[in-house]
């Protein structure tokens, strides 16, 4: 293992009505952001619920409604400036990744006298933020729970991960019944994007890291035998709660303890949505598999573990190699089964705009710890994907 720190100071509050915790997380009279999307947290309760609680706590409530999937600079400006004019004290988040995210962005740039790009393109780096808690509605991106956030510059067409010690939450509310809501397809690709946070943190080189593997392994075999089922009974209780606290898991610090991963695929798929405003998990779904084939040979040993423990291919009397590949394919044939999507002409992505994607995955250099992309790795990824 490599030698490292583990810090992570979000209270995590999980479980059946534990929106009843909200008001002990915050100060009375307290001045509120409070943050969403399009309005799905206006038709299963979370907002009302929340208001309702916020009332209590003689709490003076502020509103920016409209954070988009994928959340935009332009929205983040706003609530920097509702922050600034309102002397806002704490933001409430309610939704999925995408508002956590742009609260994240919004918590920094209260803070700060110059405009939030210059943090988000890390140019900056944030010496304050605004404290603030999450209500997740969606399981997916673990963003509840790390210090991570991904914004999309839309004029620029430039969409970047970043994070800072100061952008953990204070707490986040997870109740499985609040993604009972999540429609089929959100729910496909939440599931996408866990099991790709747990891949970006098992391909790796780093030597004696047998329980971070295991970890790993337990996600992805949980989630792989619950996606089936769950797609199939959308609100049933329990699955909800297996994927929500997965999601959780598979990126709030635990598997990258003592490793260093891989995070090529994030890059690469960013630099689709950045350009093609396409969902998250949607893109990793298409592009995972191929970046597997591509990097194949700098690891057999890994992808053949995988195979085996993971998807239960049987080793017998075949090829390291051709065992690897064959558990590459059964992770295409699960995404397809329970309804991913397998290539950019999904989207109907074609091939016009590859070398502009390409430019902007390669915007920092050549990137990915399993194996080092370069640029013509990473177009050979994106025309597999066609
Ligand atoms: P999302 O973009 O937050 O939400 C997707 C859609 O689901 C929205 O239309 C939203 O509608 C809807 N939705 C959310 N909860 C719902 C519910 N309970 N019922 C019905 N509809 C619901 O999805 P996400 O996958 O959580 O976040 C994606 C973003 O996170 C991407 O930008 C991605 O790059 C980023 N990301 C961040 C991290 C990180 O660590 N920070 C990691 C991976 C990815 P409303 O708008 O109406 O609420
Ligand atoms: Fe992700």
């Amino acid at each position: 293992m490599n030698s490292f720190t583990f810090y992570n100071p979000t209270r995590l509050i999980f479980g059946k009505g534990s929106l009843d915790q909200l008001p002990d997380q915050l100060p009375q009279n307290v001045r509120v952001l409070v943050v969403y999307g399009g309005g799905s947290i206006k038709r299963n309760g979370v907002y009302d619920g929340a208001m309702e609680h916020l009332k209590k706590l003689n709490a003076q409530v502020f509103e920016l409604a409209g954070v988009e999937p994928n959340p935009r600079l332009s929205t983040v400006h706003r609530g920097v400036e509702i922050c600034k004019k309102e002397n806002i004290a704490y933001l409430l988040a309610l939704g999925g990744g995408s508002v956590i995210d742009c609260v994240k962005a919004i918590a920094v740039g209260a803070k700060y006298e110059g405009d939030v790009w210059d943090i988000i393109t890390r140019k900056a780096t944030p010496t304050d933020a605004l404290p603030f808690g999450t209500v997740l509605t969606l399981a997916a991106t673990g963003s509840e729970m790390n210090a991570g956030s991904v914004i999309t510059n839309w004029e620029t067409q430039e969409k970047y991960g970043w994070g800072s010690p100061l952008t953990f939450p204070k707490f986040s509310i997870l109740d499985p019944q609040f993604t009972f809501t999540v429609p089929r397809d959100q729910t496909i690709y939440g599931m996408v994007d866990i099991m790709s946070h747990v891949f970006e943190q098992y391909f790796h080189h780093t030597d004696n890291a047998p329980v971070q593997t295991g970890f790993c392994e337990a996600i992805l075999r949980t989630v792989i035998d619950t996606a089936p089922k769950l797609v199939e009974d959308l609100e049933n209780f329990e699955h909800r709660e297996t994927i929500l606290y997965s999601g959780t898991m598979a990126l709030n610090g635990t598997l990258s303890m003592g490793i260093q991963g891989d995070w090529a695929t994030h890059n690469i798929e960013h630099a689709v949505s950045a350009v093609y405003d396409i969902p998250h998990g949607g893109g990793l779904a298409i592009l995972f598999p191929n970046w597997m084939h591509h990097v194949l040979d700098a690891g057999v040993d890994r992808f053949k573990r995988l195979a085996v423990n993971v998807f239960g291919v049987n080793p017998a009397g075949k090829s390291d190699r051709d065992i690897a590949v064959e558990g590459i394919q059964a992770l295409r044939d699960f995404w397809t089964s329970i309804g991913a999507p397998s290539r950019l002409a999904d989207y109907e992505i074609g091939d016009d705009k590859l070398e502009l994607m390409a430019d902007k995955a390669m915007v920092n250099g050549p990137f990915g710890h399993f194996k080092k992309l370069e640029r013509d790795d990473v177009l050979a990824i994106y025309r597999a994907s066609l």
